[in-house]
């Protein structure tokens, strides 16, 4: 994959601007220069091709040559509640979620949940979905929803819904849940360290959630929620 670069403001016209971080790279770390092409993406779908015109201290001035409509999603919408786990793992998880294609992810609130995330937490991961994005050729960008509470994301989840589950006697095996992925929308969730109470459990159950066993290792949140995403999303 080439260099890409990619701004928050919509490219619609002839002229785009790069400014902040992205602007850094290009000028400093890559050291482009005027007449040069880049590869540019903007969040809606597409990605341009792009001439470097002019490069002030941190901010660059494009022209925009091509716009090309390259869909590189999954053909399911995925969303995923989680109880992030905290620091570096949190942010390992997001980048991995979004090579994977994860659509929305939604920082779950749970009874047992470990990391709160504020907003300064979530702009940087935020920032994360951005770099992973540059980096794996999306050209939408993962949402990162605002954190919900656990009875508001059963409820609020009008989807085809999983939970993961270890052990319990209600769960279906990984491959049946595979064979019942419908095409549309799925939700998935992925509880905390300390997993979720049996009240959180009946809550879903009985508003139509089902329950997903992932074999009989206890495997840490991230790994959870990756295994159960990467088999969703790749699975037709
Ligand atoms: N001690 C907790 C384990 C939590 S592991 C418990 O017994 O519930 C963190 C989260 O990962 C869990 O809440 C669940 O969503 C998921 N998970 C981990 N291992 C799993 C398994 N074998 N099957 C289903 N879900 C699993």
């Amino acid at each position: 994959m080439t260099d890409r670069y990619y701004t928050d403001h919509p490219i619609t016209g002839p002229k785009a601007r790069l400014a902040g971080a992205e602007a850094h790279h290009l000028l400093h770390v890559m050291r482009a220069k005027p007449g040069e092409a880049i590869v540019l993406f903007d969040g809606s779908g597409a990605e341009f091709i792009a001439r470097v015109e002019a490069a002030g201290r941190n901010e660059v001035e494009l022209t925009v040559l091509e716009r090309h409509e390259v869909d590189r999603e999954l053909p399911r919408p995925l969303t995923l509640g989680v109880s992030l786990p905290k620091g570096d793992r949190q942010r390992w998880l997001v980048e991995k979620a979004v090579e994977l294609g994860l659509s929305r992810l939604v920082p779950l609130v749970t009874a047992r949940s470990v990391a709160q995330p504020v907003d300064k937490a979530l702009e940087r991961l935020r920032r994360v979905v951005v770099e992973a994005s540059k980096q794996c050729g999306r050209n939408r960008l993962m949402e990162i929803g605002n954190p919900l509470d656990w009875r508001r994301f059963v409820h609020d989840t009008q989807t085809e819904r999983w939970l993961a589950h270890p052990a319990h006697d209600r769960a279906i095996p990984i491959a049946s849940f595979l064979r019942n992925l419908p095409s549309g929308d799925v939700s998935l969730a992925v509880g905390p360290e300390g997993g979720f109470t049996d009240d959180e459990i009946a809550i879903a159950v009985a508003s139509g959630w089902q329950i997903v066993d992932l074999g009989p290792r206890i495997l840490r949140v991230e790994t959870a929620a990756l295994v159960l995403l990467g088999l969703a999303g790749l699975s037709r």
